[in-house]
């Protein structure tokens, strides 16, 4: 029996290997990948790897050999949607609208997809944030282009992801508007990764370390924990905490929203305000959550949700053990890499300050709105279109 769970029937889904293979023998395109968080969790299962020799550095050596020609970190993304997420709840907080409160996070397709097809009156709750590797395409194909002095009509960037409902959420028209065609043009699972490696008699012992590439090579803790259940929700406090009150809080004073439950709630005091906060994973105990919400039985602030049980490190595109669920397991390496890495918070990761500096001014601003938003109301479900 396979117990990896995908709300989009990930098991049976399609294989886009071919079209990477075409992108990388093409002399014209720049091959550009970013990698995942819960990717780096998982990929070693497959080819003999302990969580800690599976880095992403070997990941990075992997890809370049394969042909790619630069290799990025979906965590930098992952900070840069905390940047633009915790900005847009302070602001949300201000307004009170109950059309938008409690306000849910977005970067979850498998979850938006839920919610627009089963409780429509509700999409106005979602963030507009896109998801990380959304945001990060956007950025490749904007700044980091001008930064590399290539032309972005011929730049390819696919996506490392530990997800299927992404493969979806990169060909939504509307979430692609950063002028050089689609934000991210193919999105890969962990599984079609470890099937190039195969493909290409990559020999996975003689890997070695390699870094990822500038100008945006730095990512904090808070977007590594992205992977696990709670984590988007964990980062997002660190950050919204030093936004209102000018100071750091501690990296682990939110770190009761962890854990495998299905539903956990938690409420915290920032600035004399308390907040109330549901971080839920798995379809069902979202719906009994949503439920929950409508009938007034409950008050959140600010909801995260993961369609996959456990969150991505539980992904329907990561590695299949029959019998066996790795959600925590995986979940556990990434809280190790955050507890180790130097920078926490994400809106210390010094890419990220040059970014707004160079770039995007601040969050919110204009061109942080028309790279890193979207409209979730600018497209239909399939079943809404008829
Ligand atoms: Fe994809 Fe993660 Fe959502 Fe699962 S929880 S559908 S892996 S984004």
């Amino acid at each position: 029996q396979c117990i990896t769970h995908c709300p989009v029937n990930g098991l049976h889904t399609r294989d886009d290997t071919e079209i990477v293979f075409d992108a990388l023998n093409d002399p014209d395109k720049i091959c550009i990948a970013q990698i995942a968080p819960a990717v780096r969790a998982a990929w070693g299962e497959s080819v003999g790897l302990s969580h800690d020799q599976a880095t992403v550095g070997k990941m990075a050596c992997a890809l370049r050999r394969m042909g790619v020609d630069y290799v990025f970190d979906t965590d930098f993304g992952a900070d840069l949607t905390i940047m633009e997420e915790a900005s847009e709840f302070i602001e949300r907080l201000k307004r009170a609208d109950s059309n938008e409160m409690p306000m849910f996070t977005s970067c979850c397709p498998g979850w938006v997809r839920f919610l627009k097809s089963q409780y429509p009156d509700m999409v106005s709750h979602l963030s507009t944030s896109k998801s990380p590797h959304q945001m990060f395409g956007a950025i490749i194909k904007t700044y980091v282009a001008e930064k590399l002095g290539v032309d972005p009509d011929k730049i390819f960037v696919m996506s490392i992801m530990p997800c299927v409902a992404k493969k979806h959420e990169c060909d939504i028209p509307n979430i692609n508007d950063a002028g050089a065609g689609k934000d991210v043009d193919v999105v890969i699972t962990t599984r079609e990764f470890v099937r190039m490696l195969r493909a290409e008699h990559v020999a996975i012992e003689t890997l070695c370390d390699e870094p990822l590439d500038q100008p945006v090579s730095h990512a904090s803790g808070a977007g590594v924990i992205f992977g696990a259940t709670g984590g988007v929700m964990e980062a997002a406090l660190r950050s919204a905490y030093y936004f209102v009150t000018g100071n750091n809080p501690d990296a682990d004073m939110f770190e009761s929203v962890r854990g495998m439950e299905g539903c956990k709630a938690q409420s915290f005091i920032i600035n004399g305000q308390r907040l109330s906060c549901a971080v839920v994973s798995g379809l069902g105990n979202t719906r009994k959550l949503i439920e929950a919400i409508c009938k007034g039985d409950v008050h959140y602030d600010f909801v995260e949700v993961m369609a996959c049980p456990g969150g991505c490190s539980g992904g329907g595109g990561q590695p299949i053990h029959d019998g066996k669920e790795m959600a925590a397991v995986r979940a556990n390496a990434l809280y190790q890499l955050d507890k180790h890495e130097a920078i926490r918070h994400s809106h210390e990761n010094p890419d990220i300050q040059k970014l707004y500096q160079e770039y995007l001014e601040h969050p919110l601003s204009e061109k942080a709105e028309k790279l890193l938003h979207t409209d979730h109301f600018g497209w239909d479900m399939p079943s809404q279109k008829n």
